[in-house]
């Protein structure tokens, strides 16, 4: 327990301690789907949470929920994500398969209890049990929990997110054009609504136009829904929404259309050659600068050695590998040399 902040609710200081984080600084040079080395214009980690957080606010202050707790929530939801995004989760997970695994998940827990100290009168950020118990709910994913409103308002802001912002950055890259998008039938009608008002749109104006619309059907459906729902409800607060089991959802129509417009991004984008050649890249130095800090642990930084004999020694250099942008991953990888004859 501490005192509480004379004008910011606790909730903004959730946030700001979040945002003022090395975890969180860190996100600008982690892969969200395309590496650094594709581009600059798609989404980093850093952005894709900027854009989860906007969203999040949106509807959380649309629905009358907390949005200072909602802007924690989003800000927080990324900050445990390895290096090379999923592919550096997957790599990470199978190096401690034998010793609890890794998720990201639970990685931002003890990134936030742990590993960021930068008080000097409590250990970690000590973050409310909101922001924690929501992100223990994310780690878990247990069918029969409920989490917050809030929480669930993330989650549903980061789902309408990536599906915008990956067909954005796959156009721009060239993985894929609006042509082929077409076929899927919620961009059809996503283009059709823009032509409705830009008759003789095309290009790169017809794919932005296309990505407000997505972000926007989709922020405006699950608006609809939930107001709809929630008053139907007759909760008297958010608190008794989530004790009779509220979920946060999209339409039915909606939810099958992402599903879709999913399973396509997941073929066509996921799975591109390009994505899964330096994917195999990574995962494979990834392994290498593993097993070399777990051979010669006195190259971790002192703060990770001495977290040796509490948290084991392959934790402890997941923990440390955990924390690395892609570009720092790289450097450590160049000077060390794992996988050079020199070992
Ligand atoms: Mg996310």
């Amino acid at each position: 327990a501490e005192p509480e902040h004379p004008y910011r609710s606790v909730y903004q200081r959730d946030r700001d301690r979040i945002l003022h984080s090395s975890a969180f600084r860190r996100l600008s040079g982690k892969t969200q789907v395309f590496t650094g080395d594709m581009g600059d214009y798609h989404r980093t980690r850093l952005t894709h949470t900027y854009e989860v957080a906007s969203i999040a606010r949106t509807l959380s202050r649309a629905l009358r929920l907390n949005e200072d707790l909602a802007e924690a929530l989003a800000l927080f939801h990324d900050v445990g994500h390895p290096p090379f995004g999923h592919a550096g989760e997957a790599a990470l997970h199978a190096c401690l398969r034998d010793h609890g695994g890794f998720s990201h998940n639970q990685h931002a827990l003890t990134v936030a209890e742990e590993i960021e100290q930068r008080y000097p009168n409590f250990p970690g950020l000590n973050l409310t049990c909101e922001v924690l118990d929501s992100q223990v709910a994310r780690a878990e994913r247990a069918a029969d929990s409920v989490p917050l409103l809030e929480a669930q308002i993330v989650d549903a802001a980061d789902s309408i997110t990536y599906d915008a912002h990956d067909t954005d950055d796959a156009v721009k890259l060239g993985l894929l054009n609006i042509e082929q998008l077409a076929d899927i039938p919620l961009i059809a009608r996503m283009v059709q609504r823009v032509r409705r008002r830009f008759a003789t749109i095309d290009g790169s104006a017809l794919r932005k136009a296309l990505v407000h619309e997505l972000i926007d059907y989709q922020v405006s459906d699950v608006l609809r829904v939930n107001d709809a729902a929630l008053t139907q409800g007759n909760y008297s607060s958010a608190a008794e929404a989530r004790q009779g089991g509220y979920r946060v959802r999209p339409s039915q129509e909606l939810a099958e259309e992402k599903a879709e417009l999913e399973r396509y991004l997941y073929l066509a984008v996921y799975r591109h050659p390009r994505l899964l050649e330096v994917r195999a890249e990574a995962q494979q130095r990834l392994r290498e600068l593993f097993d070399f800090l777990v051979g010669h642990p006195h190259h971790l930084p002192e703060f990770f050695q001495e977290r040796i004999p509490g948290r084991g020694l392959q934790r402890a250099v997941g923990d440390y590998m955990a924390g690395m942008t892609d570009r720092f991953f790289r450097q450590q990888y160049e000077r060390l040399r794992p996988g050079g004859t020199g070992g």
